[in-house]
């Protein structure tokens, strides 16, 4: 049986339709789950005996649940517990500007990043989309407060899980399920160039970030193995093409891995690489881990390749850390308790 959290509205419209119901159930149901957000069909006090006997018959209901919580002041770790006893991990993390959830698209990871604890595991298999979009509801009613934004960036390789993903997207953006507006919802790649140029015709206006990590192939190639089925010239020219469609701005992502890939020359190739673009960067201070060997940049030297990038005109930022005193790199978590 489906989980009922795995349908936009308009698919879950088309099924009970085929079934002989009517529309107007979709919206019933959307209500219950997620306005008064009770998840029990048989409390569905306004459907129907018949209708909501339907529901028990042809959808799951079930929920992954949360196993474990690290806290810190400005970030809380999520281990969550699937239905098949996989393990999964979300961050939520406090900034200035309101609250926002990074979440795992898949259990582990194949594109084997070398700097990543997800990418050491290896992927076990793609998450459905109920199982994204529960690990947003389960930590909003921890919290008992809403979440302003999401990023999916936690677990996985997001455009390795495409349809699933898409689905979530337009779950969550939905006003009526989650209502999280497309400009606060990003998508991050390390750089499936087929998927890109697909996702250019997606209907949302979400964000998209690009997980470059490395201004040259040769030393994207020690970091990243993606780099091996795809050059930095081709993610450039997908991403050009994105922008002419979409004429939405693009995040790059570039993790300070110490002597690998923060030196000056480094600045300067990656401030060429992206010069007179509609992109920005966002420079992310590595969080260490007990099992990779990568350390993280220092300060000084973070803060000479952001000034290089700014002296060039490029519009860069230096990403806060969060969760200083928890397991904040991504996986980190999962691998500890595994
Ligand atoms: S950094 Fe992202 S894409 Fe790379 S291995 Fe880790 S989870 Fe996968």
């Amino acid at each position: 049986m489906n989980n009922i959290f795995n349908y936009p509205k308009q698919e879950l419209i088309n099924i009970l339709e085929k079934h002989g119901k009517k529309a107007f159930l979709a919206t019933q149901i959307y209500e219950w789950l997620y306005d008064k957000k009770e998840y029990n069909p048989s409390n569905f006090a306004n459907i129907k005996k018949e209708n909501r006997e339907f529901l028990i018959n042809n959808f799951d209901f079930s929920f992954i649940k949360i196993e474990k919580v690290e806290e810190d002041i400005d970030a809380k770790k999520f281990l969550f517990r699937l239905l098949d006893g996989q393990k999964i991990e979300a961050v939520l993390m406090y900034h200035d500007y309101g609250k926002s959830i990074c979440v795992s698209s898949q259990v582990g990871c194949n594109m084997g990043c070398r700097f990543c604890e997800s990418g050491r595991l290896k992927k076990v298999r793609d998450l459905q989309t109920y199982e994204m979009v529960e690990q947003i509801i389960l930590v909003s009613d921890y919290i008992k407060e809403r979440i302003d934004s999401v990023v999916i960036m936690g677990i996985g390789e997001p455009f390795d899980n495409y349809d699933n993903v898409m689905n979530f997207i337009k779950i969550i953006n939905d006003p009526k399920a989650l209502a999280i507006g497309a400009r606060h919802i990003t998508v991050s790649t390390c750089g499936i160039v087929p998927k890109i140029k697909e996702f250019t015709s997606f209907p949302l206006q979400v964000n998209l970030a690009i997980s470059l990590h490395a201004p040259s192939d040769e030393i994207r190639k020690k970091i990243m193995p993606i780099a091996n089925a795809y050059k930095i010239e081709e993610i450039m020219c997908a991403l050009d093409y994105y922008y002419a469609k979409t004429n939405r701005r693009i995040t790059i992502e570039y993790i300070m891995l110490k002597d690998i890939n923060d030196s000056k020359e480094c600045a300067n190739m990656l401030a060429s690489l992206i010069k007179g673009k509609n992109m920005y960067v966002n420079l992310i201070p590595y969080n260490e881990t007990n099992n990779i060997d990568y350390k993280a940049s220092d300060k000084g030297q973070i803060d000479l390749f952001f000034n290089i990038l700014k002296q060039k005109g490029i519009d860069v930022t230096v990403r806060r850390r969060f969760g200083a005193n928890i397991s904040a790199a991504c996986g980190q978590l999962r691998s500890k308790e595994m």
